[in-house]
């Protein structure tokens, strides 16, 4: 089934087992990631069907929701949350815990940046890519 570039992601049917994916932030239950995954990341997390992987790249423990229905909009809230690339439906503001290192590894093979949603920012995600030259200006 074709899957349009608009469509919504699921909205959580209840905040009673509402989990927020570690990458992109989007919320759902636990049983949506289970039979439907995560609607932006599913391609490299694969969490559809696998409880483990729920438990390790979503977190139960969030802060704030934003319902955004037009992400790609570049309105303030969906670029100062960098969620611009993502299908609308309901974001938490910050979700704590960090992605296992597998999974960084992955994103970071396939050239997808990791923004931690913690609130914190890892200065190796700072720092230039491999082969990335670095123009230092001289005064
Ligand atoms: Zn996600």
């Amino acid at each position: 089934m074709g899957r349009n570039i608009d469509e919504c992601a699921s909205v959580p049917d209840s905040l009673k087992r509402a989990r927020a994916c570690r990458v992109c932030s989007l919320i759902k239950t636990y049983e949506q990631f289970k039979r439907e995954g995560c609607d932006n990341c599913e391609s490299f997390l694969g969490l559809c069907g696998y409880p483990d992987k729920i438990r390790e790249c979503t977190s139960s423990d969030y802060d704030g929701i934003i319902a955004l229905m037009k992400p790609r909009a570049n309105s303030f809230i969906s670029k100062t949350k960098k969620l611009t690339r993502y299908v609308p439906g309901t974001y938490a503001v910050g979700v704590s815990g960090r992605l296992p290192d597998w999974v960084e590894e992955i994103m970071m093979d396939e050239g997808i940046s990791y923004v931690p949603r913690d609130g914190t920012i890892d200065d190796k995600y700072l720092m230039p890519k491999r082969n990335q030259r670095v123009n230092i200006k001289k005064f």
